[in-house]
């Protein structure tokens, strides 16, 4: 099932490798795999440099299939790597299907990318919380109907006016701070699940709206190596552009910079390129 790698192939790696063959990886959760890790985790290498070691290759890294690709299209591939299976994965773990309305807390390139998932999986509503006008386009180039600039009660109350008071069928958590959680679960309507994928810090779990409002969570770190291949033939295919979360460059030598941008939001996503070609 895994495939067969010559060298010359152009390929993208999920940001967790796994080998493949596990009964995690097997039951379609290989970030979860019995073997697997991070890169620049655990004394594994890291995965931006001219050369990479990819633990399990056959097993991790995903063929891309044609030649001559233009900028755009690797700029999308390179966002299956990470951010637009996240955002897929906030999406999946919401429920989301068509005709639903979901709103997506966080404006980040994972945000941004929930919100395409969103509408890639047929969502006829969706709400994009983000007060950045920059991030915004990019929201509604990606799907989003509706903006909500406000935040925390003003923002819940706003989801609330704009869904009848019931709010959303499914909120996307893709921040993962005390405060995001809260409005999710805040703005969820009761029997939807919040899609959690921000990497949590201070976040408690209202367990009062879990149960008396029957409000779920699901979410996690993304099973990045099962959606590659789910979403590639639409990027190769120009249907989804999630390359678009890229707003900055920078080579090797000023890979901190690409860092520091982001961490300064003066940028979406950071791009590196690697090597000269
Ligand atoms: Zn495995």
């Amino acid at each position: 099932m895994w495939g067969d790698l010559r060298p010359g192939d152009l390929v993208v790696t999920p940001f967790t490798y796994s080998d493949g063959t596990c009964v995690l990886c097997r039951a379609g959760w290989p970030s979860n795999c019995l073997h697997g890790g991070g890169y620049g985790n655990h004394g594994m290498d890291g995965g931006q440099g001219e050369a990479v070691r990819v633990p399990f290759a056959d097993a991790t890294l995903v063929k891309v299939p044609g030649t001559r690709h233009s900028d755009a299209t690797l700029r999308s591939i390179l966002a299956l790597s990470d951010v637009a299976c996240t955002g897929h994965h906030a999406a999946v773990s919401g429920g989301v299907g068509p005709g639903m309305t979901v709103a997506v807390v966080g404006d980040g390139a994972v945000g941004l990318s929930a919100v395409l998932a969103a509408q890639r999986l047929g969502a006829a509503r969706i709400i994009a919380l983000s007060r950045n006008p920059a991030r915004q386009a990019v929201a509604r180039e990606f799907g989003a109907t509706d903006i909500v600039a406000a935040r925390g009660d003003e923002a819940i109350e706003a989801v609330r006016d704009m869904t009848d008071g019931l709010g959303v069928e499914a909120a996307l958590e893709c921040v993962g701070t005390g405060d995001s959680m809260a409005t999710a679960f805040a703005i969820a309507r009761s029997g939807s699940v919040v899609g959690a994928v921000g990497a949590p810090h201070g976040v408690e779990v209202p367990i009062d709206t879990v149960i008396f409002r029957n409000v779920g969570l699901r979410g996690g770190v993304a099973p990045a190596r099962k959606y590659i291949p789910e979403l590639l033939p639409d990027v190769l295919a120009g249907r989804i552009n999630p390359g678009r979360v890229f707003d900055f460059e920078a080579d090797l030598e000023q890979i901190s910079d690409a860092y520091a941008a982001m961490d300064e939001r003066r940028a979406i996503k950071s791009l590196v390129r690697v090597a000269a070609s």
